[in-house]
């Protein structure tokens, strides 16, 4: 995690010269237009829904633009999929939503794992579907093995579906160096393929001409991305995700073992490590659009209360927390007389945390819109508080179930009564 944390210090350090540089420029800002604030849209129920565009959806964007169709705030898109490239989701969003989004505004789940270096030269087994090499590959990995460049090495592997089974009698073609870690970006086309192959990798410590071993009370670090049981589709009731194809894994990992499976990291929302990286890519664009006033407040638009209202929630608490450590250390200054001031590394009581610039945000605010998973009128979701039992939770099993987490600050419509709930919360002058 050391190199995670030069990345990005070093990249804060350069939003804090571009800062101090347009400090001391002749060009005198005009602040009582800038934003104070981010914005951070989920994207499937809250924009799209499958490849429809949500109504209202354009509209909304219309009003974060400008005549010159420059954003007149700083807006991230912070979605769990995985399965294509930031520029391509860029491209799509662009089409959708008819204003310019460029890809540094697109956060996938698996984007954070840029940071971790320690992998990149190590070889890792990737699972999921669409470009998986390019994508791993695009995230600095340099030795990526897929599930099907497995099946291929050792055809005898993959025997649930008869007609895949080798015709003729096979042997291992062992050309594939030994896997040392396991990345799954996104739920497989073929299910019992990625199923199977992973478990026999997990099994034999990433050297599939082994045999399992099972008494091992550890396996190969395994790194996950989109912890979502479900989306939302065009289909009237919600489809499954990723974290659906994590359950069996899960399950069949504990069965076969006894133990549970562990994860070196879970990417993606609801995780504090993904709303901490947005709120960077937040700070970074509006210091590269010279906007000096701090961005103190986050709104998060989703559909999800698992992902979407659980994650914001998280984060918020995660800042609250860390606002009250830093008042409670300048009192104990005060109290001293020191007047020393608290350098980043006191100022910082966790590992992960340590690593990351600091954040300037002191709130997140979660805000649920009703044209994706959520449903106003089924009676479960209506009052979170009394209806959903901790056996319905849908949550990730790394996730504790607290109600206080799935209560939304707002409800509203759709993303466009977000917008307009956000520039009123915000006081912030309205454009058209
Ligand atoms: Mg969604």
């Amino acid at each position: 995690m050391r190199a995670f944390g030069l990345v990005l210090r070093t990249a804060s350090s350069l939003v804090a010269r571009q800062q101090s540089r347009r400090t001391c420029g002749s060009a005198s800002p005009n602040r009582k237009n800038e934003p104070g604030f981010g914005l951070l849209f989920d994207i499937d129920g809250v924009l799209v829904r499958g490849k429809t565009p949500i109504p209202r959806a354009k509209k909304a964007f219309h009003k974060l633009v400008d005549s010159n169709g420059q954003f007149i705030v700083p807006v991230v898109f912070v979605t769990n999929a995985g399965n294509c490239l930031r520029q391509k989701k860029a491209d799509q969003l662009s089409h959708i939503l008819g204003v310019s989004i460029s890809q540094d505004q697109v956060m996938m789940s698996h984007s954070p794992l840029k940071m971790f270096r320690k992998y990149h030269d190590k070889c890792v087994l990737v699972s999921g579907q669409g470009p998986v090499l390019d994508i791993a590959k695009n995230l600095g990995f340099t030795k990526v093995v897929s599930i099907d460049m497995l099946r291929e090495s050792f055809p005898l592997l993959d025997m649930v579906d008869h007609n895949r089974r080798p015709k003729v009698p096979s042997s291992p073609v062992v050309n594939l160096p030994k896997v040392e870690a396991v990345i799954l970006f996104g739920e497989p086309v073929r299910w019992e393929t990625n199923l199977q192959l992973i478990t026999d990798v997990l099994l034999t410590g990433g050297n599939l001409s082994n045999v399992y071993e099972t008494s091992h009370s550890s396996h190969l670090p395994l790194l996950a991305c989109n912890v979502d049981l479900m989306w939302m589709a065009e289909a009237q009731a919600p489809r499954f995700g990723h974290g659906t194809f994590m359950v069996c894994l899960e399950n069949i990992y504990k069965k076969i073992t006894g133990q549970e499976l562990k994860y070196e990291a879970l990417m993606g929302k609801p995780s504090e490590l993904t709303y901490h990286y947005a709120e960077y890519l937040i700070r970074t664009q509006a210091a590269e659009r010279g906007w000096r006033s701090p961005i103190t407040s986050l709104y998060a638009v989703g559909d999800n209360l698992m992902t979407d209202i659980y994650g914001a929630n998280l984060y918020n608490r995660y800042l609250k927390e860390r606002l009250a450590r830093k008042s409670g250390q300048a009192v104990q200054q005060a109290l001293t007389g020191t007047g020393a001031s608290v350098s980043q590394d006191e100022d910082t009581d966790n590992d992960w945390e340590s690593e990351l610039a600091s954040p300037s945000a002191t709130s997140c605010k979660s805000i649920l819109v009703c044209t994706g998973v959520y449903n106003p009128h089924m009676e479960l979701l209506r009052d979170t508080n009394h209806c959903i039992k901790e056996t319905v939770f849908h949550g990730h099993r790394d996730f504790r179930f607290e109600p206080a987490l799935i209560e939304p600050g707002n409800v509203v419509q759709d993303v466009h009564a977000a917008v307009e709930l956000i520039f009123e919360m915000e006081k912030f002058p309205t454009q058209i």
